[in-house]
């Protein structure tokens, strides 16, 4: 296959995605937006088609086409393995999500980093187009990161396909309690994502998880449901809670801004305090 069917291949199935998951979440939505998505939308997805075009003017190369490149000079240390393609697969897409979780706890911690990530927190809702809105910046270095992982580990090209998960657990599509307990297991859900996007700091640290849970429980960041409910928990930061803030040259200058006079640095106790 080349490259350029490739690339409709992947843009043709996330719309797809995309559509499906905006279906669900307007014939069943899990809680009532407080903004909606008249004055979301078209911000979160400008700033989507923002970053796909710095994407593809400043990586001339996709993550994937390097996985492909990679394989066949057998770059990286899943190559050097004598191991059938569905176990590379596998421990592939494992150490490749391994990584993505350790990014993302990265992006909360080291002050700079989460200033980029930050814009992603700042929606007011939580709904599939969140799981597009990140910062170009940021998008820029966890490319260069994913592409560096994959060389390294030499990453089969069907594990890094595995996209559509943001979509999925950014979704507002209501899920039975007992459907939700099944997929936790396996994969991230909505429920267990909104807890992250929760405006409490102790949750917003919590759940970083992007594909499977396992990384959460393992090094003790999961947290099972956020304390005031779903329905009744407040989305976003306690900084950018304007609504001039959902526009998209809003978006692009949060980072360079700390309007609010509340940030990153604010304590915990502090921030606590003043919900
Ligand atoms: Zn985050
Ligand atoms: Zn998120």
């Amino acid at each position: 296959m080349d490259a350029n069917s490739e690339i409709f291949i992947r843009l043709g199935a996330a719309v797809a995605i995309f559509l499906a998951l905006a279906f669900w979440e307007l014939l069943a939505p899990r809680r009532a937006l407080s903004v909606g998505r008249a004055r979301r939308w078209p911000s979160n997805l400008g700033i989507l088609v923002l970053d796909a075009v710095l994407v593809r003017l400043l990586i001339p190369v996709a993550a994937v086409g390097v996985a492909v490149i990679a394989a066949q000079r057998g770059w990286g240390l899943l190559n050097i393995t004598p191991w059938p393609v569905w176990l590379e697969a596998i421990v592939g897409f494992l150490a490749l999500d391994l990584a993505i979780y350790a990014q993302h706890v990265a992006f909360h911690k080291i002050p700079l980093l989460w200033r980029l990530h930050r814009m992603h927190h700042a929606d007011l809702d939580i709904d599939v187009s969140t799981g597009l809105r990140f910062h170009p910046i940021e998008i820029i270095l966890s490319m260069v990161i994913k592409i560096a992982i994959v060389v390294l580990i030499g990453v089969p090209a069907l594990a890094v396909v595995i996209y559509a998960t943001s979509m999925f657990n950014h979704s507002n599509a209501l899920m039975p309690a007992w459907l939700d307990g099944i997929v936790r297991l396996v994969v991230v859900t909505p429920d267990m994502h909104r807890v992250h996007h929760s405006i409490k700091r102790h949750e917003t640290d919590s759940n970083f998880g992007f594909n499977v849970p396992w990384w959460d429980r393992l090094f003790g960041t999961y947290r099972a449901q956020p304390e005031a409910g779903h329905e009744n928990m407040t989305i976003g930061l306690p900084i950018f809670r304007d609504r001039r803030e959902l526009r998209l040259d809003r978006l692009i200058t949060q980072p360079f801004r700390n309007d609010a006079g509340e940030a990153a640095t604010v304590p915990p106790a502090r921030s606590e305090k003043a919900l």
